[in-house]
């Protein structure tokens, strides 16, 4: 990463997802200042385990907290769902397809580590990994199957750009998302929904690929106890790890 200077609003996804990204960011010379808002993670109670240990993490580490959303935020996150499939397209023109939840099920099978991987034919034969043009134009039914690369952008906006206002209250310039650590997530599109997000609200998005660094940063949040997730975030992710699981092993 180049080298920086100055405070960032680092947006987290959980404790585990910022170990590394904080690393390099201090390391690169910025000093960043904690936001986490997830309203994606289902249900409640691991909604407050992963806020919980992305708590005990940014105390840890010394990490100063720019705001932590007092309200969990479920039904902005299913109004901004349901708005998308009524009205808008997050990524008509993008031509993406699959989602971030095939990685969960493929190849190593999540942040644990656990196995969970199921061969192509499983659920994206019966439909699962659904194209862009199959989950257009469906409403409701088409933003609630368990893949769904209109929901992971609605899902990324919603966040990225409450990222990008508290980074403008804040008087920051700069923001970032642990997402970023991710390899299964959409990073094109993060790129993307960030940039607007942050133009949006007049400031920069840093774009940074953390994702060489994924498993060492697992292994990070483990040695110091964290908790550790086994699936994306919403419902339809929790479905598709173990419901998907379920089904492979059936
Ligand atoms: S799979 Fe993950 S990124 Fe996509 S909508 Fe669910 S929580 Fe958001």
């Amino acid at each position: 990463m180049a080298a920086g200077g100055g405070a960032i609003l680092l947006h987290s996804c959980c404790g585990p997802c910022t170990v590394y990204p904080l690393e390099v960011l201090r390391a690169a010379g910025f000093l960043p200042q904690g936001f986490f808002y997830n309203p994606n993670i289902h249900p409640f109670r691991e909604y407050d385990a992963r806020r919980e240990a992305y708590l005990a993490l940014a105390e840890r580490e010394g990490l100063p907290l720019l705001e932590v959303e007092p309200d969990y935020g479920l039904a902005e996150f299913l109004a901004a769902i349901r708005a998308g499939s009524e009205g808008g397209s997050e990524s008509q023109s993008r031509g993406e397809s699959g989602s971030w939840g095939e990685g969960w099920r493929q190849g190593e099978g999540g942040r644990q580590g656990e196995g969970g991987s199921q061969s192509e034919g499983g659920r994206q034969g019966e439909g699962g990994s659904r194209g862009q043009g199959q989950s257009r134009g469906e409403g409701w039914a088409g933003m609630l199957t368990p893949v769904s690369a209109e929901r992971c952008a609605l899902c990324y906006r919603l966040r990225l750009t409450r990222a990008a206002d508290v980074c403008r209250r804040a008087g920051l310039k700069l923001f970032t998302t642990t997402l970023l650590v991710s390899p299964y997530q959409n990073h094109e599109l993060i790129r993307q929904i960030g940039q607007e997000a942050g133009a949006a609200a007049q400031v920069e998005f840093i774009y940074q690929d953390f994702r060489p660094g994924f498993r060492q940063g697992q292994r990070g949040a483990r040695a110091m106890g964290l908790y550790m997730q086994s699936y994306c975030g919403c419902i339809f992710s929790e479905y598709e790890r173990y419901g998907g699981k379920k089904q492979a092993g059936s």
